[in-house]
C-alpha cells in the first residue's frame, strides 16, 4: 500500500462554510460608533525616484470609512504610514 499523493480532498456537498455572522465581531466607529462604514480611498503618491517607471504615479488604496463621521476603521492606516492627528487623546479645541 501506497500513500496517495496529495490531492485537495473533494467534498460531496458545497464546500460553503457556514459562517454565523451573528458570532462575528461587529467593527464600529471608535469614534461615532456607527457600524456602516464607505469605501474611500487612500491616494499615495508615488515619486518619480521611487516609480518603476520613473514617472508619478498615484496608487489609490481601498480603505474603509465611517458613513457617518467620516473616520477611517482602526487598523487601516497602520500599514500606510499617515499620521493620523485625531490620534493623541488631547481633546481638539473649537473655534466658536
Ligand atoms: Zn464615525
Amino acid at each position: 500500500m501506497s500513500t496517495k499523493p496529495m490531492k485537495p480532498l473533494k467534498k460531496p456537498q458545497s464546500a460553503q462554510v457556514q459562517v454565523d455572522l451573528r458570532d462575528a465581531e461587529t467593527i464600529k466607529c471608535n469614534d461615532c460608533n456607527n457600524y456602516l462604514f464607505i469605501t474611500s480611498f487612500i491616494l499615495k503618491k508615488l515619486s518619480a525616484i521611487v516609480s518603476p517607471n520613473g514617472q508619478e504615479a498615484l496608487i489609490p488604496v481601498q480603505v474603509y470609512s465611517c458613513g457617518n463621521c467620516g473616520k477611517v476603521a482602526d487598523g487601516m492606516l497602520e500599514s500606510m504610514n499617515l499620521e493620523e492627528e485625531s490620534n493623541t487623546d488631547k481633546f481638539p479645541s473649537l473655534d466658536i
